[in-house]
């Protein structure tokens, strides 16, 4: 492995601007900033610049802690708008693990960049993500070279109906896998990349995978990072084949605890919410793909009442479809007003649940989620002078970010104290290199996937009377 993205200016001084600390006292101040060696190391007014900084003028700007995005598949990416409209089994079976079952190292690395430099540009500075089954060591290396902050896995996978062969692995060998990829990667760049387990979820895997991966993480101090009860067919199979709903069943095999992260969440009983509460398990809420794939709004309101940690996940491109995390703060919390009034999901709350609470879902509440001196600088310059976040007002932020800014507003992304995006490119990824990938890199994973490449809405036209 290369060692990863380019040095980081030993100083970086950014001058002026609203900064949105997410400090105790949630203090929104004007202010400069001194980042020394990637670590926040002066925040206050008229702060001198140090000798030899670089200096980013971010006066009339907003700062504010990266977004932290806790449910991600990089390697689905290069499949954005190619399984629109389809039931989550069907999405499954026809479309997605043929697809992911057809990369190759190059077509994995060409999607994982796609993913990365939209998330970069959109102001995402944290993903905890989900790669597939094959190739993964070219997932993280992509995220090496890109300067994002990240925990991710290969997905694992050794049984299932309709898992086609190219993604069905042994229980050894996928645990053999992980093991590998974890010894390599894990803690790579001062812990900037973490190793999270990652079984699909409970319908493809075994019991005895299952139940290696609660014990070897564990002993190993790993995250586990899964999908559960995303929707009832799913539920209904895991309860036909293990006898029981799915945190009861993570909860009987020793697997649940602060180090979980259940993806969706959206069907939990009374028992299981009980079980997520007491254990401290971790609820990734991915309010865009619960909508398109008809999955059902997740209780996040009755979670958080319950003292469940919950964060926010832009899921997949395929069904999404966009990597987004402004949009997921404002849909996450639009879908619980017209259920629960319109008091529900206050826009601070959402905010805070996207940044300080993503950073505390993953255990680097001490390094990053707010601007605070001695933390990491994982800091966003975000444009709220725009006509469609005016006006800016003394108290307004929250609500200007939450419910009108837009991802293209932000301006600058700075993650351990280097910057990955800046004077409207991608520093890190050559974007235009990936954009001219992207078809070669599809024809050759559709050609082998056997999946259509007509898009389902044009296979199949319905006609308008
Ligand atoms: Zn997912």
């Amino acid at each position: 492995m290369s060692s990863g993205v380019g040095a980081r200016p030993a100083k970086l001084h950014l001058r002026g601007g609203r900064i949105v600390t997410m400090n105790a006292r949630r203090d929104v101040i004007q202010a400069d900033m001194t980042i020394t060696d990637g670590v926040i190391t002066a925040i206050g007014p008229d702060l001198p610049i140090p000798a030899g900084a670089t200096l980013i003028d971010a006066s009339r700007m907003t700062l504010i802690p990266g977004l932290v995005q806790i449910h991600i598949h990089l390697c689905q990416t290069l499949f954005r708008g190619l399984a629109d409209d389809l039931l989550l089994l069907d999405w499954l079976k026809q479309r997605l693990w043929p697809l992911e079952g057809a990369h190759d190292g190059d077509s994995l690395a060409t999607s994982a960049n796609l993913g990365l430099a939209e998330l970069i540009r959109g102001g995402t500075t944290t993903i905890v993500d989900m790669a597939t089954v094959h190739h993964t060591e070219r997932v993280f290396q992509a995220i090496a070279d890109s300067g994002m902050r990240a925990i991710s896995g290969k997905c694992m996978m050794d049984v299932g109906d309709g898992v086609p062969e190219t993604l069905m692995e042994t229980t050894e060998s996928s645990l053999a896998e992980s093991i590998k990829l974890l010894d390599a990667w894990d803690g790579f760049d001062q812990g900037r990349i973490r190793y999270a387990f990652t079984p699909r979820f409970a319908v493809s895997c075994t019991d005895g995978l299952m139940r290696q991966v609660a014990k070897i993480a564990a002993e190993r101090g790993t995250y586990v990072h899964t999908h559960a009860s995303e929707n009832l067919d799913e539920i209904a199979l895991v309860e036909r084949e293990r006898g029981m709903r799915n945190v009861v069943y993570f909860e009987s095999i020793g697997m649940t605890g602060p180090h979980l992260i259940l993806a969706h969440c959206v069907w939990l009983d009374a028992e299981e919410m009980a079980i997520l509460a007491r254990t401290g398990t971790r609820v990734a809420h991915c309010p865009s793909s619960n909508l398109k794939l008809g999955s059902g709004i997740a209780p996040v309101p009755e979670m958080l009442a319950k003292g469940i940690s919950v964060s926010f996940g832009a899921d997949g491109a395929p069904c999404n479809n966009n990597l987004d995390g402004f949009q997921e703060m404002r849909l996450a919390s639009l879908i619980q007003k017209p259920v629960h009034g319109p008091t529900a999901m206050p826009a601070a709350l959402t905010f805070e649940l996207a940044t300080l609470g993503g950073a505390r879902a993953i255990g680097q509440d001490d390094r990053i989620g707010s601007l605070e001196v001695g933390k990491r600088a994982d800091v966003v310059i975000i444009d709220l002078t725009g006509l469609h976040t005016a006006p800016a007002t003394e108290t307004n932020v929250y609500s200007q970010l939450v419910y009108a800014a837009r991802s293209t507003d932000v301006r600058v992304t700075i993650v351990d104290g280097r910057i990955l995006f800046q004077d409207g490119k991608v520093q890190t990824i050559d974007e235009a290199a990936v954009l001219a990938d992207v078809p070669k890199a599809l024809a050759r994973v559709l050609q082998r996937s056997g999946v259509d490449e007509i898009p389902l809405g044009m296979a199949s036209p319905v006609a308008i009377t």
